[in-house]
């Protein structure tokens, strides 16, 4: 029993389907682009795993929520990101005139915005499972992981495969400048390994052969990696990681061998000013591109990447995405440099050039929002697009499908390796994702 409170947390409310496609985002084509729909909310998920007799709801419906309110709650919390502040000062009014009395909490990483906390009664910053479950009054002493599919389908809506999420460590010590994880996550910490166990138990009894380790930083506990790896293997169950090209490098060979089948890598700028300028691991922009050459035959490669700096001009834009798309990484993540609340990037920016934009739904990485010294917002949002057109040429799907056929068919043979895929897909198109 959640002590004596009953409690609702909810996302904002759901939006056109592109809104949660970063994949059609990306490649800005309907067609010829797989599609990476968000289904459901991770964090909501594990707080719910956790602490079961609270409510959540996931991108529900106004009416939903509408509905959901009258039922009288005594705590109603928003998981939030930053462009999604003004719904959920919407959503805050409502649930204000509809539902006086009730608390309202602020969490995920909107709740950073220091502008928008008088509207709450509590903020929780970083994974909030154990301290709602504190306020509650209720005692956890460890994170259980959920189960949490998701799929890859293609434009005509045919799923190709179901993906596990795993997280199997929290938080990244690195401290880039424009990244709010540092500040939305103070420590580091691990996942508790028998938990990750009984989830990936539970992905292999469900059938699914590949997940998604969506860690911010994979490989920041080495033997706490190491451990993951080898259940994972164990349970011949193919990965992907987000990691850093310095993880990826020190270790892919070894990972490959152990199923590592894609990584997704911040490269953010070939240029080595910027690169200097950010704080991150240095990395070396042409050794990066000598590594990005040794392994894109082997690994599904996505790789984020930033425009916009200070120094940037059309021209040194330009040069930079067609160095971009000679790499031929499968998935390009473009965005504009944006500052966002609580990171080093925003008080810079802001005390140099201003940040002038107050529509907090411009604050998602795609449009410009302060005064650069080169760029109007129209011209950087122009190149963007244009950018993530040349970086996802049409014949990038074939190519990428190709790559991780003939990865399974070198590991099963030919014929297994078709039954396998077939597998997937068939599972993919019949799995009920509603029912976890
Ligand atoms: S490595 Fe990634 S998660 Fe870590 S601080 Fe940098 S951008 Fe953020």
């Amino acid at each position: 029993m959640v002590a004596d409170k009953k409690v609702l947390l909810t996302t904002v409310p759901r939006m056109p389907e592109i809104y949660w496609d970063n994949f059609r985002r990306d490649t800005q084509r309907k067609l010829f682009t797989y599609s990476f729909p968000r289904i459901n909310s991770f964090g909501l998920r594990f707080i719910k795993y956790n602490i079961p007799n609270i409510d959540i709801l996931e991108y529900p419906s106004w009416d939903e929520y509408k509905s959901r309110l009258k039922e009288g709650y005594d705590i109603v919390g928003y998981s939030f990101y930053l462009n999604e502040t003004d719904i959920v000062k919407n959503m805050v009014n409502t649930a204000k005139n509809m539902s006086k009395g009730t608390e309202l909490w602020a969490g995920n990483y909107g709740a950073l915005t220091p502008s928008i906390s008088h509207l709450f009664d509590e903020i929780l910053i970083g994974y909030a499972e154990l301290e709602v479950a504190k306020k509650l009054g209720l005692n956890l002493n460890t994170i259980k992981h959920p189960p949490l599919v998701w799929y890859v389908q293609t434009s005509f809506g045919l799923k190709i495969n179901p993906l596990g999420i795993l997280f199997t460590t929290r938080g990244c010590p690195l401290k880039c400048d424009f990244c709010q994880t540092p500040s939305f996550c103070k420590k580091t910490k691990k996942i508790p390994l028998d938990s990750i166990k009984e989830v990936i138990d539970k992905y292999n009894e469900m059938g699914i052969r590949e997940v998604i380790i969506y860690d911010e930083n994979f490989s920041l506990f080495p033997n706490h990696t190491k451990k993951v790896i080898e259940l994972l293997y164990s349970y011949d169950i193919h990965w992907y990681c987000m990691t850093t090209i310095k993880h990826l490098s020190d270790n892919w060979k070894e990972w490959y061998e152990m199923g590592l089948l894609g990584a997704f890598i911040g490269i953010e700028s070939f240029s080595q000013d910027i690169l200097g300028s950010m704080n991150k691991v240095k990395i070396d922009a042409s050794e990066t591109i000598e590594f990005i050459k040794e392994i894109r035959n082997y690994l599904y490669l996505l790789g984020f990447f930033i425009i916009g700096f200070e120094k940037d001009t059309k021209k040194s834009v330009k040069e930079e995405v067609n160095k971009l798309k000679n790499l031929q990484i499968d998935h390009t993540q473009i965005r504009i440099l944006t500052p966002l609340p609580e990171t080093v990037l925003w008080e810079e920016i802001e005390s140099k050039y201003g940040i002038f934009d107050k529509d907090w739904s411009k604050f998602d990485t795609m449009h410009l929002v302060w005064n650069h010294p080169n760029f109007t917002p129209e011209e950087l949002r122009k190149l963007l697009i244009e950018s993530l057109l040349k970086c996802h040429p049409r014949r990038h799907l074939l190519r990428t499908h190709l790559k991780l056929a003939k990865r399974h068919m070198r590991e099963k043979g030919f014929f297994h390796s078709g039954i396998y895929l077939f597998k997937n897909m068939l599972l993919a198109n019949t799995f009920d994702y509603s029912s976890l």
